[in-house]
């Protein structure tokens, strides 16, 4: 039986943080109708292929901010996903949580629900950036629920740290790693700041209310990051992931493998070896049930799609596994030749086994995968 995974997402936050354009809604009239239409999803797509005859492997709750959910609801549907899931005996559950959120009581309530993971919307030790970005909690909340962790029934989690701040120096942001090295959580996803469209943050940036960094300040303190976690003794296996030996994310890791993943809830994506498809990113529709538009990836559009997550690991692209079944022999002579020129400047590692981009080109991935990629119209 192949392994999946199931997403969860949950659309609701306590505020509007400046730089996000994940879908959520502060307003939450809607919630028991999406509650009740993601129970709905969660049924159909069990009697479906390839879920029917699969066994989930890791259950996660994303959003939007999960963790502002009451323990109960969250349980109903775990309780949902495992009557109509095979779930392997230990299969991961994972919630998203913010620091605010994060109490001794609510940590006892997850860990008795069958929670086994946290992933910790830190972001920062630093009020002032914390402030000008609205996030819902502040320093304070950073440190006591590192500490409320430390202490609690759930010791596997994952904290969420963001570098290129405004206002932030190489110096500041090496201030932040020594604080997190008091906690040093068995695993961290630190992602620069990027400044989104439609974003107050991008309006901020556009009107001079607020400065990004230079990029050399950002690439330094990428660098920084990557010398401290090596040292801390993580491994960097993936470019805004690390991991202390065996903290692999085994959600974030079953998505790079180019493997089905099956999402429910308001804007949650889904793939199921052939087809993706994506729920309306609007609660009261999605809650009507709207329809889900879908589409067919041709053997291009799947090796594109896997050189773009599998050049991002440490791993990299495997010619064995990661190359389509049937691709024209041409259009993988294309691929190899590419390769080669890459290879040939130093931004790719080529083994016979596969390639991979070398962790100090990493910071300029986006640039380097696109020059592998194969034209849509190639075929
Ligand atoms: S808590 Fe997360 S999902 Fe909600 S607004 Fe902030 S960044 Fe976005």
């Amino acid at each position: 039986m192949n392994t999946t995974t199931l997403y969860l997402h949950i659309p609701y936050c306590k505020q509007a943080c400046h730089y996000c354009d994940f879908h959520f809604s502060t307003q939450r009239s809607t919630e028991a109708a999406v509650l009740e239409a993601m129970h709905a999803e969660i049924a159909t797509r069990a009697q479906q292929e390839p879920w029917k005859n699969s066994r989930i492997n890791s259950l996660y709750f994303g959003g939007g901010t999960p963790s502002f959910l009451s323990a109960n609801k969250l349980a109903q549907l775990i309780s949902t996903a495992q009557a109509l899931f095979s779930f392997n005996a230990d299969a991961e559950i994972t919630l998203e949580a913010n620091p605010d959120d994060i109490t001794p009581e609510n940590l006892e309530a997850w860990h008795r629900i069958g929670i086994t993971r946290l992933s910790i919307g830190l972001q920062s030790f630093d009020n002032h950036e914390l402030q000008s970005m609205n996030r819902a909690h502040d320093a304070s909340h950073s440190v006591q629920c590192l500490e409320w962790i430390a202490d609690g029934p759930i010791q596997n989690y994952s904290v969420d740290f963001m570098y290129g701040m405004p206002g932030s120096t190489v110096e500041s942001w090496k201030r932040q790693l020594d604080q997190l090295a008091t906690y040093l959580p068995p695993h961290l996803s630190c992602y620069a700041l990027t400044v989104e469209e439609k974003t107050v943050l991008y309006h901020d940036v556009r009107s001079g209310k607020i400065t990004m960094p230079a990029d050399e300040v950002i690439v330094a303190q990428f660098e920084a990051l990557r010398a401290w976690a090596l040292v801390q003794g993580y491994t960097h296996y993936e470019l805004s992931n690390f991991a202390q030996p065996d903290k692999y994310s085994r959600h974030n890791s079953h998505y790079w493998s180019g493997q089905s993943y099956l999402g429910i809830g308001p804007g949650a994506h889904s793939f199921d070896g052939e087809k993706r498809w994506w729920n309306i990113s609007n609660n009261t529709l999605y809650a009507q049930r709207a329809a889900v538009p879908s589409e067919k990836l041709t053997l291009i559009d799947l090796l594109n799609e896997r050189l773009m997550v599998r050049l991002r690991t440490a791993k990299g692209f495997l010619w064995k596994s990661d190359v389509p079944v049937g691709l024209d022999q041409a259009l993988l002579d294309t691929v190899k030749q590419s390769v080669q020129k890459s290879s040939a400047k130093g931004l790719l590692k080529s083994t016979e086994v596969g390639f991979n981009i070398p962790p100090e080109y990493w910071m300029q991935s986006d640039a380097i995968i696109a020059e592998l990629f194969l034209s849509p119209d190639a075929d």
